[in-house]
């Protein structure tokens, strides 16, 4: 799927790095889907993962997207090599989750164990 064929947001800082226009260190991509490292880990793995089109919040992603975005993550948690040991997902959305960037994303932490701290 090519960028005209989804709603991007030029401002939008995950659209840019989705376009390739600023940076990240890219872990997955497929038509729909990209995933790369967070700027600022919470974990030893710490990948956003998010569909390429620009919807705000999870709540505004049509349910169409977000069955593909969920497909995609187990193979992207099989391809980080986390299918068996374990990961967790987050999705901040909106006012008062603490959501900053208005792009959809998955948090997809793993690496370490998350049982006594978030
Ligand atoms: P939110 O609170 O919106 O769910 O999380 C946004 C996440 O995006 C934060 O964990 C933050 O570290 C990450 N982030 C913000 N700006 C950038 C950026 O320019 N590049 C990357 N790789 N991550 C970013
Ligand atoms: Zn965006």
């Amino acid at each position: 799927m090519s960028s005209s064929e989804y709603p991007t947001d030029p401002q939008c800082i995950f659209c840019r790095i989705i376009a390739g226009k600023a940076p990240a260190r890219v872990r997955y991509e497929s038509g729909q889907v990209f995933a790369f490292d967070d700027i600022n880990p919470h974990a030893p793995t710490h990948v956003l993962i998010c569909p390429k089109a620009h919807y705000p919040t999870f709540m505004e992603a049509p349910a169409e997207v977000l069955a593909t975005l969920n497909a995609e993550i187990k193979s992207i948690a099989t391809h980080l090599g986390f299918a068996e040991r374990g990961f967790r997902l987050q999705v901040n959305n909106g006012r008062e989750s603490g959501q900053i960037v208005p792009h959809l994303h998955y948090h997809f932490l793993a690496g370490r164990s998350m049982h006594d701290h978030g």
